[in-house]
């Protein structure tokens, strides 16, 4: 077969069917949303889809998503907390509150400044983010709104995120 390579067993009747590139809605956490690139397939049986390289495409996601100019919406904050593999409590320990202070933070209480900064900077030294600590200097105090990131894959098979 040619095109074996295009071709995917469905997961769920195991039927071979081809696979395309598109670009789908990726859920992150609440009112927080990505699109990212994956292989859809559409089988007699309904759609699958195939995420590749899960891990880094969400290294991706995390990385611009801390050089977005507005406060951390609590749905990022949750999102690069899990990213970065940490209990509430382990991640309160590097930002110096208690976990009950990160899960008021995760459910819409205000983070102040200091705290959003430092959220940013643990993530930076997580995934060796590029970033000019100047860029810091430029993070508003206003639109928490959570933003919408676009994810694609570079031909190398890295990924590329971006607002
Ligand atoms: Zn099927």
């Amino acid at each position: 077969m040619s095109n074996a390579k295009k071709m995917h067993k469905c997961l769920d009747c195991g039927q071979f069917v081809p696979l395309r590139r598109e670009e789908i809605p990726f859920g992150l956490i609440g009112k927080w949303a990505a699109t990212v690139e994956a292989r859809v397939y559409d089988c007699a049986c309904g759609r699958g889809v195939v995420y590749e390289a899960v891990g880094p495409m969400l290294q991706a996601i995390a990385a611009a998503g801390i050089k977005k100019p507005s406060r951390l919406a609590p749905e990022e904050i949750r999102f690069l907390r899990e990213h970065l593999a940490m209990s509430a409590k382990e991640f309160g320990r590097l930002v110096g509150v208690t976990p009950s202070q990160v899960s008021r933070w995760e459910n819409g209480a205000p983070m102040g400044t200091t705290a959003d900064r430092l959220v940013r900077m643990i993530e930076v030294q997580h995934d060796s983010v590029e970033f000019d600590v100047q860029q810091l200097a430029e993070i508003g105090d206003t639109a928490r709104a959570p933003m919408r990131l676009r994810a694609v894959r570079n031909k190398d098979g890295s990924w590329k995120a971006a607002a």
